[in-house]
Protein backbone atom coordinates (compact mmCIF):
# COMPACT_ATOMS: atom_id res chain seq x y z
CA UNK A 1 0.00 0.00 0.00
CA UNK A 2 1.51 3.18 -1.28
CA UNK A 3 1.54 5.67 2.16
CA UNK A 4 2.07 9.28 3.21
CA UNK A 5 3.67 9.77 6.52
CA UNK A 6 2.88 13.10 8.22
CA UNK A 7 5.12 13.19 11.26
CA UNK A 8 3.68 15.04 14.35
CA UNK A 9 4.59 15.19 18.21
CA UNK A 10 3.53 15.90 21.37
CA UNK A 11 0.29 14.07 21.16
CA UNK A 12 -1.91 12.72 23.92
CA UNK A 13 -3.74 9.26 23.47
CA UNK A 14 -4.34 6.33 25.93
CA UNK A 15 -3.87 2.80 24.30
CA UNK A 16 -3.01 -0.46 26.28
CA UNK A 17 0.40 -1.95 26.17
CA UNK A 18 0.50 -5.55 24.25
CA UNK A 19 2.47 -6.68 26.41
CA UNK A 20 1.61 -5.89 29.89
CA UNK A 21 -1.66 -3.60 29.87
CA UNK A 22 -0.45 -1.10 31.41
CA UNK A 23 -2.08 2.08 29.96
CA UNK A 24 0.64 4.02 27.74
CA UNK A 25 -0.70 7.93 27.60
CA UNK A 26 1.76 9.75 25.36
CA UNK A 27 3.29 8.59 21.79
CA UNK A 28 7.32 9.01 21.40
CA UNK A 29 5.75 9.79 17.51
CA UNK A 30 2.74 10.23 15.97
CA UNK A 31 1.89 10.28 11.53
CA UNK A 32 -1.11 10.08 9.90
CA UNK A 33 -1.60 7.28 7.04
CA UNK A 34 -3.08 8.79 3.93
CA UNK A 35 -3.73 5.78 1.66
CA UNK A 36 -2.93 7.01 -1.68
CA UNK A 37 -4.60 4.50 -3.60
CA UNK A 38 -8.53 3.97 -3.61
CA UNK A 39 -10.50 0.61 -2.76
CA UNK A 40 -13.42 0.02 -5.42
CA UNK A 41 -16.00 1.21 -3.42
CA UNK A 42 -14.97 4.01 -1.97
CA UNK A 43 -12.05 6.01 0.10
CA UNK A 44 -10.06 4.31 2.85
CA UNK A 45 -9.90 6.82 5.59
CA UNK A 46 -7.20 8.45 7.20
CA UNK A 47 -5.74 7.06 10.09
CA UNK A 48 -3.29 7.59 12.70
CA UNK A 49 -0.30 5.50 14.24
CA UNK A 50 1.84 6.15 17.07
CA UNK A 51 4.85 4.53 18.29
CA UNK A 52 4.81 4.03 21.94
CA UNK A 53 6.69 3.12 25.03
CA UNK A 54 5.91 1.55 27.39
CA UNK A 55 6.49 2.90 30.97
CA UNK A 56 5.88 -0.44 32.80
CA UNK A 57 7.79 -3.44 30.41
CA UNK A 58 9.83 -0.81 28.53
CA UNK A 59 8.50 -2.57 25.30
CA UNK A 60 7.38 -0.13 22.35
CA UNK A 61 5.15 -1.24 20.04
CA UNK A 62 3.26 0.75 17.17
CA UNK A 63 -0.20 1.30 17.90
CA UNK A 64 -3.06 3.05 15.71
CA UNK A 65 -4.40 6.33 17.69
CA UNK A 66 -8.16 6.23 18.05
CA UNK A 67 -9.74 8.96 16.67
CA UNK A 68 -10.99 10.50 20.41
CA UNK A 69 -7.24 11.13 20.84
CA UNK A 70 -6.96 13.33 17.28
CA UNK A 71 -9.80 14.97 18.39
CA UNK A 72 -8.47 15.70 21.61
CA UNK A 73 -5.16 16.90 19.94
CA UNK A 74 -7.41 18.66 17.17
CA UNK A 75 -9.41 20.60 20.34
CA UNK A 76 -6.17 21.75 21.96
CA UNK A 77 -4.99 23.00 18.63
CA UNK A 78 -8.32 24.84 18.06
CA UNK A 79 -8.21 25.96 22.41
CA UNK A 80 -4.41 27.23 21.61
CA UNK A 81 -5.52 29.27 18.32
CA UNK A 82 -8.42 30.37 20.03
CA UNK A 83 -5.95 32.16 22.59
CA UNK A 84 -4.07 33.00 19.98
CA UNK A 85 -6.77 34.66 17.96
CA UNK A 86 -7.82 36.37 21.26
CA UNK A 87 -4.07 37.80 22.02
CA UNK A 88 -4.30 39.36 18.87
CA UNK A 89 -7.89 40.66 19.09
CA UNK A 90 -6.75 42.01 22.78
CA UNK A 91 -3.91 43.68 20.70
CA UNK A 92 -5.93 44.99 18.07
CA UNK A 93 -8.61 46.41 20.00
CA UNK A 94 -5.71 48.30 22.78
CA UNK A 95 -3.73 49.61 19.40
CA UNK A 96 -7.22 50.88 17.91
CA UNK A 97 -8.09 52.50 21.39
CA UNK A 98 -4.72 54.15 21.74
CA UNK A 99 -4.78 55.00 18.40
CA UNK A 100 -8.26 57.02 18.75
CA UNK A 101 -6.52 58.40 22.19
CA UNK A 102 -3.98 59.38 20.63
CA UNK A 103 -5.30 61.19 17.49
CA UNK A 104 -7.91 62.90 20.42
CA UNK A 105 -5.26 63.91 22.49
CA UNK A 106 -3.32 65.47 19.51
CA UNK A 107 -6.50 67.17 18.59
CA UNK A 108 -7.22 68.82 22.37
CA UNK A 109 -3.80 69.66 22.02
CA UNK A 110 -4.04 71.40 18.89
CA UNK A 111 -7.20 73.67 20.42
CA UNK A 112 -5.37 73.94 23.58
CA UNK A 113 -2.48 75.38 21.54
CA UNK A 114 -4.93 77.67 19.58
CA UNK A 115 -6.31 79.23 22.64
CA UNK A 116 -3.23 79.84 24.02
CA UNK A 117 -2.39 81.90 20.50
CA UNK A 118 -5.10 83.52 21.24
CA UNK A 119 -4.96 84.50 24.04
CA UNK A 120 -1.45 85.78 23.90
CA UNK A 121 -2.66 87.86 21.36
CA UNK A 122 -5.29 89.19 23.32
CA UNK A 123 -2.64 89.72 26.28
CA UNK A 124 -0.34 91.53 23.80
CA UNK A 125 -2.94 93.89 22.30
CA UNK A 126 -3.95 94.44 26.11
CA UNK A 127 -0.02 95.36 26.63
CA UNK A 128 -0.21 97.50 23.87
CA UNK A 129 -3.28 99.74 25.03
CA UNK A 130 -2.01 99.99 28.48
CA UNK A 131 1.29 101.53 27.17
CA UNK A 132 -0.11 103.70 24.70
CA UNK A 133 -2.36 104.60 28.14
CA UNK A 134 0.77 104.90 30.16
CA UNK A 135 2.71 106.93 27.88
CA UNK A 136 -0.24 109.50 27.30
CA UNK A 137 -0.50 109.86 31.50
CA UNK A 138 3.08 110.44 31.43
CA UNK A 139 2.44 113.62 28.89
CA UNK A 140 0.13 115.01 30.58
CA UNK A 141 2.08 114.66 33.98
CA UNK A 142 4.59 115.84 32.23
CA UNK A 143 2.48 119.32 30.49
CA UNK A 144 0.58 119.52 33.76
CA UNK A 145 4.05 120.32 35.73
CA UNK A 146 5.15 122.39 32.93
CA UNK A 147 1.93 124.38 32.96
CA UNK A 148 2.33 124.93 37.58
CA UNK A 149 5.99 125.29 37.34
CA UNK A 150 7.26 122.17 39.46
CA UNK A 151 9.89 120.00 39.27
CA UNK A 152 10.03 118.46 42.47
CA UNK A 153 7.34 116.17 43.44
CA UNK A 154 4.18 117.64 44.42
CA UNK A 155 3.33 116.82 48.12
CA UNK A 156 -0.20 115.91 47.78
CA UNK A 157 -1.00 115.52 51.63
CA UNK A 158 -1.27 119.61 51.35
ZN1 LIG B 1 4.02 -2.95 29.00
Amino acid sequence: MDTRFVYESGVYTLVDCPNCGATVTTAVKCWTVAPAKQVEDGVIPEFRVGLFKCPECQSTFRSRVNSTSQSVETRNVKILAEKVKDIHDGLTQTLRFLREKISALETERQSLLMEIEQLKKVAESRANTLEIEIKQLREDIKALKELLGVNEKINWSL
